[in-house]
């Protein structure tokens, strides 16, 4: 399955992928994700926030299912692993169940979440955050891309009604339980040498723009001192923030910048920078980001507190996961939508497969066949355990 999306959004000259929310891509991998469930008579729909579900049985309200999968859009210039490993993973281990002849006392269904990353509109995890009523669809609607096209326009494009959009507790009402496969995005599981781990936390993170305004000019006949270069103090935040992590002991980064008008030979009218922060500790994250906005016009975009994970329903998947002694557990500086879910009340879990470099978010990403097929038992096992 994995080979038959290796082309899809794929950059030739980095071999990077660049799978935007509602691009050709991104559609293409969702009609892929229709064939998949009707080749497994899985009932498929979409649910009006964009988010895809197989379902394998009939979830109601009295009776929700186990629910398994992740996304299948990327970060620019992503690798192949980060969201279609868990949805691919899904699929496999809903295969296998049937080959051991499992018949599941609850629904199961595998779940592909819209626009995880955030890689267009800069909010991540829209489809778990719309559906769970934490992005209030008002604000999602207006979020707008780099040509300017708001998430409603690119909606109205894709044939999707953008009316539809906001809390909808039908859909949620069908999980019982969330399970995300994930390639790991750190080197824990190569430390324990164990090739298949489960989550204990997600950091609090949070996105802020920062909109430093300036004047444009002529980058030769401007004197120094006639300048309003909006670039200067953003050079002054990149380095705060690294100065203010350090210190912190947090991580930050000013991954996205936006130049306006954008010429080699111009001074800058408006930069609109990106920063990501998270850590271990709230209170840090919060103090770091308070520190850089001083003076400056900062907007949040999103925020995630900490995600602790139900320990009962961790450790039963980490002894149903780890064969003779209980998977390994991680914590994880990356959001998920397993993480949206279990904030929203959703008893939800997550596995990780072993990641030899650790490097995600990068072509670079990278999981041997062999840990992924472990990571497909194990999944099974798991969902096994929890359809009894
Ligand atoms: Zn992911």
């Amino acid at each position: 399955m994995l080979e038959q999306l290796a082309h899809i959004g794929r950059d030739p000259k980095t071999g990077g992928y660049v799978r935007d929310a509602w691009s050709a891509a991104d559609l293409e991998l969702r009609e892929w994700f229709a064939g998949e469930a009707g080749r497994r008579g899985l009932a498929l729909r979409e649910d009006p926030n964009g988010n895809l579900w197989a379902w394998w049985g009939t979830p109601s309200p009295e009776r929700p299912g186990v629910v398994t999968g992740s996304h299948l859009d990327s970060v620019r210039q992503g690798g192949a692993y980060d969201g279609p490993l868990g949805v691919v993973s899904a699929f496999a281990a809903l295969d296998l169940l049937r080959e051991r002849g499992v018949t599941p006392a609850v629904p199961v269904g595998v779940a592909c979440f819209s626009d995880e990353e955030g890689a267009r509109f800069g909010v991540p995890c829209v489809g778990s955050r719309l559906l769970t009523g934490v992005l209030p669809p008002e604000r999602a609607l207006a979020l707008t891309d780099d040509d300017g096209d708001t998430l409603a326009d690119v909606l109205k494009r894709a044939g999707r009604e953008p009316g539809g959009l906001g809390r909808d507790d039908g859909t949620l009402a069908a999980v019982g339980t969330f399970v995300e496969l994930h390639v790991e995005q750190g080197r824990g599981l190569v430390g324990e040498g164990r090739p298949v781990g489960v989550a204990g936390a997600i950091w609090p993170h949070g996105r802020w723009r920062f909109d430093f305004h300036g004047r444009a000019d002529h980058a030769g006949t401007t004197r120094l001192a006639d300048r309003d270069d909006p670039m200067l103090p953003l050079a002054r935040m990149v380095l705060a923030a690294r100065e203010a992590a350090e210190r912190r002991g947090v991580v930050a980064t000013v991954g996205k910048v936006r130049v306006s008008p954008g010429n080699a030979n111009a001074i800058p009218g408006e930069v609109a920078a990106w920063l990501d922060a998270r850590g271990a500790d709230e209170e840090a994250v919060r103090a770091l980001v308070a520190e850089l906005s001083e003076g400056a016009q900062v907007r949040e975009e999103s925020w995630t507190p900490v995600v602790t994970f139900d320990p009962a329903l961790r450790d039963r998947i980490a002894r149903a996961a780890g064969g003779d002694t209980p998977a390994p557990i991680l914590p994880t500086g990356a959001g998920h939508d397993a993480g949206i879910l279990a904030a929203a009340g959703v008893p939800s879990a997550m596995l990780f497969v072993r990641n030899p470099t650790g490097v995600s978010h990068s072509p670079g990403e990278h999981a041997e066949r062999a840990d992924c097929e472990a990571g497909v038992v194990a999944l099974a096992d798991v969902l096994e355990e929890l359809c009894r």
